[in-house]
């Protein structure tokens, strides 16, 4: 079986513990409006159109984006920062795009990774089957839970998805043991109204447990936005900022009342 991958990062450290290697897998349910990978949304590959500047001329380069890799090469890439990962306490994080959406070759892919000693996250969205969950949860040492909105309503127009399934696989994966951190995306004007983020921390006051490890707060950037153009779908954000420092230093206050640990950034 192979899987298909639209981006490859070794020496992340935002991603899990450690220094790890992260694979981004093509395909995601949701299609959220600030999303900074939007070429990992399709289930197909893709061609995706980048500026080159050579001199005082720009050329435009046509590259994939999606590349099937088989267990065996994604073994043969971590092999080699192997020494990276095991001095850092690293490990290797499935994200995507939503990593759930191949999940014959995820479910493949975690378990080859344990067999050979390493460390595994899985950065996901929450939304797919509660059986798909639970058939990775033995083989996934951390989840990386994103939680965006708690109002139904939004969460629709959003991301085009409803939270209720979100929310039943968060308590499905607490309950389980399997550590989990969470990941809140700071959207200004989208989710980071005073109803939602009471919402969030009240849920996660009354879901604290042992292995609710940490809450990681996204501010939202603009980095990604250039691939909209050079995907050519319609940019939604446009003219939307960052949220700024001040604010989130706000919002790390607001959440430490938790009583989990807060981290502005992944
Ligand atoms: S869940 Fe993540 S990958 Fe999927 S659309 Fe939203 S931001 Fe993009």
């Amino acid at each position: 079986m192979k899987g298909l991958i639209f981006s490859v990062k070794r020496y992340s450290i935002h991603d899990g513990p450690g220094i790890r290697v992260t694979f981004f897998m093509k395909g995601c349910p949701l299609s959220c409006w600030w999303c900074h990978n939007p070429e990992g949304i399709s289930p197909v590959p893709e061609k995706i159109e980048l500026a080159e500047k050579v001199g005082e001329n720009e050329f435009i380069k046509i590259e994939d984006a999606g590349k099937y890799l088989s267990v065996d090469d994604m073994l043969n890439i971590l092999e080699k920062e192997r020494i990276f990962i095991s001095e850092s306490g690293g490990g290797v994080t499935f994200s995507g795009g939503e990593p759930m959406q191949q999940s014959g070759f995820l479910l493949e892919a975690l378990e080859a990774c344990k067999k050979n000693g390493y460390h595994t996250a899985v950065d996901t969205s929450g939304y797919s089957l509660p059986a798909t969950y639970s058939a990775i949860i033995p083989y996934t040492d951390l989840f990386l839970f994103d939680i965006k909105h708690l109002d139904n309503e939004k969460h629709e127009r959003y991301t085009s998805v409803s939270n209720t399934l979100i929310i039943n696989n968060f308590k499905l994966i607490l309950d389980s043991g399997t550590d989990v951190m969470v990941r809140i995306p700071v959207i200004p004007g989208y989710n980071d109204d005073d109803y939602n983020l009471e919402k969030i921390r009240s849920f996660l006051i009354g879901n604290r447990a042992d292995n609710l490890k940490k809450i990681s707060l996204l501010p939202y950037h603009r980095i990604g936005s250039s691939k909209y153009k050079r995907l050519h779908i319609p940019d939604r954000m446009k003219g939307v900022e960052p949220p700024s420092a001040a604010r989130m230093s706000e919002l790390k206050g607001f959440f430490a009342e938790t009583g989990i640990k807060i981290k502005i950034g992944g």
